[in-house]
């Protein structure tokens, strides 16, 4: 039975969709998103969830799911730290030090949310976690998906939970490694040649015949990723100004926007934090569209970068991110390839090995707080939405 309480909305076109269309998308090929069809309830703070993990805990604001379908993994509860101190001076030894923590009291505060420790090791597996049940509940049994990262692992987790049979689509040229993970979890590889984009192309095609389960188009996985707002919401309160995204196919950005926005529709919140999207100057079609007051991402030609997570040429929920960003008073940047391997570092000295990825989203929040764009007073909060280790070895 589908939730009334929920309808599927293409926030571009404005067209809706009752929750159990069975499409992910609107007639021009925008995917939709799930909203309330009214006003949220009211804030009731983490809920017992008992033998599931914490995201659930706020499962009130998710769609209703039908007994026995939610598979859970224990995703969600990720803690944050304040690494206000080193993100502003970087971390240095001896006579800078005082300096930079005198500098730290002073300026704008940078709390990191601990993503990578989630049960796959990234940010995805919200999204996953929600997804999964939904296609549990409808009685999936072959899905596919694509991706050669965090999204692919998680998919492959929850559906392997869930009883799923998952062909994971990959570019033929990603590394073994990376690839480890999501055999493990009894998914099958999929290995395409050419480039990633050549990949998603196979996977639609195969999607054809079966489901697609797509970490960047399917709008359950979209509302798992809601529960990233409600926990800094439980934990920090109004205190949040500012939140930060290394930025690809934008799911946490959008997901946190949506969870804030229930938050101020419920009449708890003002306004929504602002939303960054930090881009590499390598692969840039959202803030290059923000640069130039386009609606819609700029077609780019992607160039090799450190941060492969975000190296998504044509995000497909593109002018969604857009108009998130300009409904939130934020706005969207780039950083350079040095200052993403400088944040990486700089996160690695201070404990935290997380992904590559991740250096972007420091990189950004320095440019920020430098060019004044973040102000004394703004908390601003990161997502390190990935584990380092998954690259190591
Ligand atoms: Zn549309």
């Amino acid at each position: 039975m589908p939730d009334q309480r929920f309808k599927l909305e293409c926030r571009i076109c404005g067209t809706t969709f009752p929750d159990d269309h069975p499409k992910h998308e609107c007639p021009e090929g925008h995917p939709l998103t799930l909203t309330w069809r009214q006003e949220p309830p009211r804030f009731a703070g983490p809920q017992a969830a008992p033998g599931k993990g914490a995201l659930w805990a706020y499962d009130y604001y998710l769609p209703d799911f039908a007994p026995g379908a939610v598979v859970s993994l224990g995703e969600g509860g990720t803690p944050w730290v304040d690494i206000t101190a080193a993100a502003i001076g970087g971390v240095k030894s001896g006579a800078g030090a005082g300096a930079d923590a005198a500098a730290a009291s002073n300026g704008p505060k940078c709390l990191a949310k601990v993503e990578f420790l989630a049960p796959t090791g990234s940010f995805k597996d919200r999204g996953a976690a929600t997804m999964v049940s939904r296609m549990k509940e409808i009685g999936i049994s072959q899905a596919v998906e694509d991706s050669s990262g965090n999204a692919g692992a998680a998919v492959a987790a929850y559906c392997g939970a869930a009883g799923i049979q998952c062909d994971i689509f990959v570019p033929a040229s990603a590394s073994a490694g990376k690839l480890v993970q999501v055999e493990r979890y009894g998914s099958h590889l999929v290995r395409v040649p050419g480039s990633r984009e050549d990949t998603t192309q196979a996977a639609l095609a195969a999607a054809a015949g079966t489901y697609y389960a797509s970490h960047n188009r399917h709008p359950y996985f979209l509302v798992g990723m809601k529960t990233y707002a409600y926990e800094l919401y439980a934990s920090l309160g109004d205190k949040v100004t500012d939140l930060l995204f290394p930025t690809g196919g934008g799911s946490l950005l959008l997901g946190a926007f949506y969870g804030y926005r229930d938050l101020v529709d419920a009449g708890h919140l003002a306004r929504v934090p602002r939303l960054w999207a930090i881009q590499t100057q390598s692969c840039a079609p959202l803030a290059e569209a923000w640069a130039r007051g386009l609606n819609e991402p700029v077609p780019i030609e992607k160039r090799p970068t450190a941060a492969e997570g975000i190296a998504v040429a044509a995000p497909p929920r593109g002018a969604e991110i857009l108009l998130a960003l300009r409904e939130s008073g934020g706005g969207a940047l780039t950083v350079g390839e040095e200052e993403i391997m400088d944040g990486y570092r700089t996160l690695g000295r201070s404990g935290l090995y997380a992904e590559t990825t991740t250096g972007t989203v420091l990189a950004g929040f320095r440019r920020l707080a430098a060019d004044g764009r973040l102000g004394r007073d703004a908390v601003a909060v990161i997502p390190l939405t990935g584990s380092g280790l998954k690259a190591s070895g």
